[in-house]
């Protein structure tokens, strides 16, 4: 099955997208993580992009329809993908659903987690990243302890785009350019649509019963107790 995870920054998608990959076995593909890689090898196209990652602003549909191509042509990625960040505007929706049916693949689900501007700023401030091991966490929230993560603290870090100003920005570009899309998957009866300020495993929860799958979750997470 390939999801699509919809929220705007600070939402959790991350989060939940890398729950779901790794009980799934699904590969997450997030298109910032992508841009951001290319950003940190100071590549052609990293630093053709840097100043509009840094502005809160979304980079060229050519761009993320070349990323996207190339991934939806790999044989190991076959109907096996969740879109963490993409599509982020009509047109990338409509891309997509091009693609899709080029590459005979489906959506099967079209995840949204609804936050209010405040929440996202106060969650986006304390975001820490760790460049080792790839986990995310909230300095206020929930801050890495020894049980959870061995990587030493240095390799934590704050993303560039994480201030205040810019924060506010991403939150006004994903209103207007990417809630519309909302409707474009309401349409095709695949929305789902889930309060993004609820506590990360319930909201887990959710997901699980949406996706069909929540008593083969609960029955496996019994066997572990
Ligand atoms: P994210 O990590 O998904 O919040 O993305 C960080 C930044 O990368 C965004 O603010 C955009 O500048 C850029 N970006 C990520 N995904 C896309 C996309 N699908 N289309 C355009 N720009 C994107």
């Amino acid at each position: 099955m390939n999801i699509i995870i919809f929220g705007p920054p600070g939402a959790g998608k991350g989060t939940q997208a890398d729950k779901i990959s790794s009980y799934l076995n699904l590969h997450k593909i997030s298109t910032g993580d992508l841009l951001r890689n290319e950003v940190k090898n100071n590549t052609d196209l990293g630093n053709k992009i840097k100043p509009i990652i840094e502005n809160g602003k979304l980079v060229s549909n050519e761009i993320i329809n070349n990323l996207i191509t190339k991934i939806l042509s790999k044989k190991a990625f076959y109907n096996r993908l969740i879109f963490d960040g993409y599509p982020r505007n009509l047109n990338q929706a409509k891309d997509l659903d091009f693609l899709i049916k080029k590459h005979e693949q489906k959506i099967s689900h079209v995840l949204s987690l609804n936050v209010d501007k405040d929440t996202v700023v106060k969650r986006v401030l304390g975001r820490q990243v760790c460049t080792n091991c790839g986990k995310i966490f909230n300095e206020y929230f929930s801050p890495p302890n020894s049980n959870e993560h061995n990587c030493e603290s240095k390799f934590l870090e704050k993303r560039s785009d994480d201030s205040e100003k810019i924060i506010v920005n991403r939150y006004e570009t994903y209103e207007k350019e990417t809630l519309p899309i909302l409707n474009f998957y309401k349409k095709q009866n695949l929305l789902h649509e889930f309060n993004g300020n609820s506590e990360i495993n319930l909201i887990y929860k959710e997901i699980m019963t949406v996706l069909g799958i929540l008593e083969t979750w609960l029955y496996k997470l019994s066997l572990y107790k």
